[in-house]
């Protein structure tokens, strides 16, 4: 078990509700807070970071992937559970997926409600992701993230609601399988690569390159992708409208940036659905690189991995349909 902070670990100030602060409590008070949890496993616990995931970034996803991959490179590891913020769970997964190298699961958990509130959804949270991760047939599936008695894969998974505890979802695909109460079911396998079929590596420190998300808007201007590019990113993420679209203003910045040498790829802020090449917008013409079915900060994430493999647009647009 590798523990990063997240609200799971979160104390309140005063219950129920309200202000509360992330990562406080050890990953062994989470543990004790799970009756029976040690008899599905035995567990070691380490800290690598006490972060609210808003912090989560390229240095505690770097030392996380090392962790995870030295742990599951050990014969007497089953697998990996990593204890996370639910805010960018889906990065630091998907991240995983496509960097760590191991058949062997990796599950990561967090919580809705911080662990002194009424009715905390941690406990049951991290009791079922241990049982997950223990499970012969949780191998080989790539990275998972486990919540409210749902497995997800860490390429479908998605923060739908701020505050539920139904937040995650698998918009496109569909879940991995359900476990209550460590009883496990596991139904599809998932569509893409990952893992031991992915072609990147952790990243050594400074290897990533810069990735800006930009949301569009109606009326939305050139000055914030321009203001990006001369701000050092080599790489741009649009939440455009619709089908991964930019109203002309924006669409001519881009442009500039795709033929500056910038890779832009567009994804969508409707939160669902594949952005397609050259529907409305002429990516052949214009070097955009589509999406497919990832949201932006998942489109981020693989651009930053495939900007250290390659800056043509059509290499990178392979791997949006390959990852
Ligand atoms: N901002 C916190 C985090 O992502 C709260 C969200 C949570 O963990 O549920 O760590």
């Amino acid at each position: 078990m590798l523990a990063t902070g997240g609200t799971i670990a979160g104390a309140q100030s005063s219950a129920p509700g309200g202000r509360y602060r992330s990562g406080v409590f050890s990953i062994r008070s989470l543990i004790a807070a799970a009756p029976g949890i040690e008899s599905l496993a035995r567990l070691e616990a380490a800290h690598v970071a006490s972060i609210g995931s808003q912090d989560m970034g390229e240095a505690v996803w770097r030392a996380l992937a090392r962790r995870a991959q030295s742990a599951l490179d050990d014969p007497a590891v089953t697998g990996v559970v990593v204890t996370h913020g639910t805010d960018t769970m889906e990065e630091t997964a998907y991240f995983l997926n496509l960097v760590v190298r191991s058949p062997k699961p990796v599950v990561l958990v967090g919580a809705m409600r911080p662990a002194t509130a009424m009715s905390a959804d941690g406990p049951m949270n991290l009791y079922n992701a241990v049982a997950t991760a223990a499970h012969p047939d949780a191998a080989g599936r790539g990275v998972l993230v486990v919540a409210n008695d749902e497995i997800h894969f860490a390429r479908e998974v998605a923060k739908t609601n701020t505050t539920q505890v139904g937040t995650f979802k698998s918009t496109h695909r569909g879940l991995a399988g359900l476990v209550s109460s460590a009883r496990i079911h596991f139904y599809g396998a998932p569509v893409r690569r990952h893992t031991m079929a992915s072609a990147f590596a952790i990243p050594g420190r400074g290897a990533l390159p810069r990735v800006d998300i930009l949301y569009a808007h109606a009326g939305m201007g050139r000055e914030l992708i321009d203001a990006a590019v001369g701000a050092g990113a080599r790489g741009l993420v649009i939440a455009g409208v619709g089908n991964g679209n930019l109203g002309s203003h924006a669409r001519a910045a881009a442009a500039a940036a795709a033929g500056a040498g910038v890779a832009v790829v567009r994804s969508s802020r409707t939160g669902g659905g594949i952005v397609e090449r050259n529907v409305e917008m002429d990516d052949d013409r214009l070097g955009f690189i589509a999406a497919d079915e990832l949201n932006p900060q998942k489109a981020r994430v693989l651009l930053m991995l495939g900007l250290t493999r390659t800056r043509d647009p059509l290499r990178l647009q392979e791997m949006f349909y390959t990852y």
